[in-house]
């Protein structure tokens, strides 16, 4: 049995150690876009903040670790262009070499997450506005950081945001925090969010509710960020305003071929435990056996994003 993962952050590395301990003998392949596998990305703020204070914590894993620990095939800087379902295999870009290449499978885990959205408003591509995700995205924001920022603005009053908010104000720098609802954290009550609402104020933060970027512009190298009644100048805005799955976001562009963009519920591919159903693979909302059987490959008890898969439930 050979298994194709594709994507090896939380999901992707979660599936791909949960299948080996289902089956010692399969061929298992994770493809992963990116230079880091198994990250921390819960820790990216703390290590902006300066809370963890060494980077090489935040890398929980290596290819050469999971080959040895775990017999897994970890290929880093390899992206899957396509897929084709009727021939079981998938293209792969080598990212280093540029050279494309077809790995057939039994089975395919789609695990490819979610990015963060930059909704469409004017100005939006200016250098200095950033968002996170990952380990490149964190050390974006460390080096203009390190360049010198007096100030900031969040956009985004949810979980990152607030993150952001506070390790911002960890290095003493003045933040804004702009949040579109009338208040922080909409996954809580008002009467709690209050609560956070005035602890940000203690500690500095300008929080303004019921607010929204409307567009931005350069000035001098800084941000003008316009909210309609009013413009801020500031050195670094920080996008935090939710994520967008990443199949979806391949929908249309050059790489979009076939059952890849067609996937009908990409959405929470990233965040889902899989099914294994006669050698085809697929995503549910929930650790749960599907009707007709097939063999569940579930979440750890604890694993990382429990907080945000409750999100996608509510949502
Ligand atoms: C700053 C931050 C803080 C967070 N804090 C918490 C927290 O405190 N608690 C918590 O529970 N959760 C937290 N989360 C959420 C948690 O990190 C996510 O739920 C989790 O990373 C999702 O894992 P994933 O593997 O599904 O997707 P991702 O982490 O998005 O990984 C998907 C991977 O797939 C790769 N990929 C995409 N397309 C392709 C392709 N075509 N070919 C090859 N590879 C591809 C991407 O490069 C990416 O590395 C946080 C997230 C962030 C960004």
């Amino acid at each position: 049995m050979k298994v194709v993962v594709v994507g090896g952050v939380a999901g992707g590395m979660s599936a791909a150690a949960r299948l080996r301990r289902l089956d010692e003998s399969a061929d298992i392949v994770v493809l992963e876009r990116d230079a880091y596998v198994s990250f921390a990305n819960c820790g990216l703020p703390y290590h902006i903040g300066g809370d963890i204070v060494d980077r090489d914590a935040l890398m929980l894993q290596t290819p050469e670790s999971l080959r040895e620990s775990l017999d897994l095939d970890v290929r880093t800087g390899h992206e899957v262009l396509s897929i084709d379902r009727e021939t079981k295999h998938v293209t792969i870009r080598n990212r280093h070499s540029f050279e494309e290449y077809a790995e057939g499978y039994d089975a395919l885990v789609l695990a490819t997450g979610a990015t963060p959205l930059r909704p469409p408003l004017p100005g939006v591509e200016h250098h200095r506005i950033l968002t996170l995700r990952n380990i490149p995205d964190m050390d974006a924001i460390i080096d203009v950081l390190d360049g010198g920022v007096a100030s900031a603005v969040v956009v985004g009053g949810g979980y990152i945001g607030l993150e952001m908010v506070e390790a911002l104000r960890h290095r003493n720098i003045e933040v804004t925090l702009i949040e579109a609802l009338e208040q922080v954290m909409t996954v809580v009550d008002r009467e709690m969010a209050t609560i956070l609402e005035e602890h940000l104020a203690v500690n500095g933060v300008r929080v303004l509710l019921s607010t929204r970027a409307v567009g931005f512009s350069d000035a001098d190298g800084s941000v003008l960020v316009d909210l309609g009644t009013e413009q801020i100048t500031t050195d670094l805005v920080i996008m935090a305003v939710g994520v967008r799955p990443e199949l979806a976001r391949r929908r249309g562009g050059p790489a979009a071929v076939g059952p890849w963009c067609g996937h009908r519920r990409p959405a929470h591919a990233n965040l889902r435990p899989v099914d294994l159903r006669g050698g085809r693979l697929r995503a549910g909302d929930r650790h749960r056996h599907r009707r007709g059987g097939g063999h569940p490959v579930g979440w750890p008890r604890e694993s990382p994003g429990a907080h945000c898969r409750r999100q996608h439930r509510r949502a």
